[in-house]
């Protein structure tokens, strides 16, 4: 299908994007890497007014290293992300995730920001932003607004940005030296949304195990250091809390076995090694 008709803007910079939000609200969209949006515009899941392109704005397309995070611009793609210098070194769970996300022509058009404002719940980097207790800066004509990652994602598609605001840049905070990390997830072919994803952090006396695949939005869980029974024995709890529906590509129940199966393998690697990551 093709999409219902809309005005175009491609804007030049931060401010001319807030203005257009401003003045159309909810009858406006943001343009970002086009990896989801275009496909819900065919499809006619969403029909706005104007659109605007915020991927060709230079100021929002750098990544910098702070003090204590990583911050991606709204316009930085997923691929330029994976490129970075000291990915690995500074946010190693990010670049053991990154791969996961779709494919590599995906990545080289879709947004790090764009991803977290879709809010998929079984996507790759909600889960990791939500893992890392990252944070999302969004801006309106308003003002400046920096959002906790558990705060941000409520629902399946729905976040707390406002129809007038869009998301800037998120802010990864950085990898301690000396803990442990460790990504996994299992789909039907990869590149394909998780069924169940984990993202876990680990230091010297707790664990931090991050969920994807549930049914509203990434779940984030912290619990001692444990093994053999106790650790199956936590894991199959979470399993049980976890909101999981039956859908086409699984059921609840085979995920809540992932859990117990992927959330195992992924606590034993970020524990074993903490001056490693898996
Ligand atoms: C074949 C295929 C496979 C894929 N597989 C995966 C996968 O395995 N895992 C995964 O996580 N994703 C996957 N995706 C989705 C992909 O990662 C998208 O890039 C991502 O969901 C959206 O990023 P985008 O920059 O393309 O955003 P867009 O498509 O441009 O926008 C998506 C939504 O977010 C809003 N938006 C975008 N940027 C902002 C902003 N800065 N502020 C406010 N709102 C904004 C838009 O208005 C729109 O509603 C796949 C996509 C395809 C086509």
């Amino acid at each position: 299908m093709k999409p219902p008709r809309f005005d175009y803007v491609r804007a030049t910079s931060t401010e001319e994007a807030i203005e257009v939000l401003a003045e159309h609200g909810d009858d406006a969209r943001v343009l970002a890497g086009g990896q989801s949006l275009v496909a819900m515009l065919n499809m006619r899941l969403v029909a706005p007014e104007v659109i605007v392109d915020i991927s060709r704005v230079p100021e929002l397309a750098t990544i910098t290293r702070t003090e204590d995070a990583i911050e991606v611009g709204a316009a930085v793609t997923q691929a330029a992300t994976e490129r970075f210098e000291g990915l690995a070194a500074h946010l190693p769970l990010l670049a053991r995730a990154l791969p996961f996300v779709g494919h590599y022509q995906t990545r080289a058009r879709g947004t790090v920001c764009g991803s977290l404002a879709h809010a998929d719940p079984s996507s790759e980097l909600p889960l990791c932003l939500a893992a890392l207790d990252g944070e999302v800066v969004l801006r309106s004509s308003r003002g400046t607004r920096i959002m906790a990652a558990a705060d941000f994602q409520h629902d399946v598609l729905t976040t707390a940005c406002e129809p007038d605001e869009m998301i800037v840049a998120v802010r990864f905070p950085l990898h301690v030296p000396g803990d442990g990390c460790a990504f996994t997830e299992f789909g039907i072919r990869h590149g394909d949304f998780a069924i169940v994803a984990v993202a876990v952090l680990a230091n010297a006396e707790r664990v931090r195990v991050g969920v994807g695949g549930c049914s509203d939005r990434p779940h984030v869980t912290e619990f001692p250091l444990l093994d053999g029974d106790a650790l199956s024995e936590r894991l199959n709890a979470l399993a049980w809390s976890l909101p999981f529906d039956d859908d086409h590509h699984a059921g609840a129940r085979y995920r809540r076995d992932l859990v117990r199966i992927l959330g195992r393998q992924a606590v034993e690697a970020a524990m074993r090694c903490p001056r490693r990551t898996h």
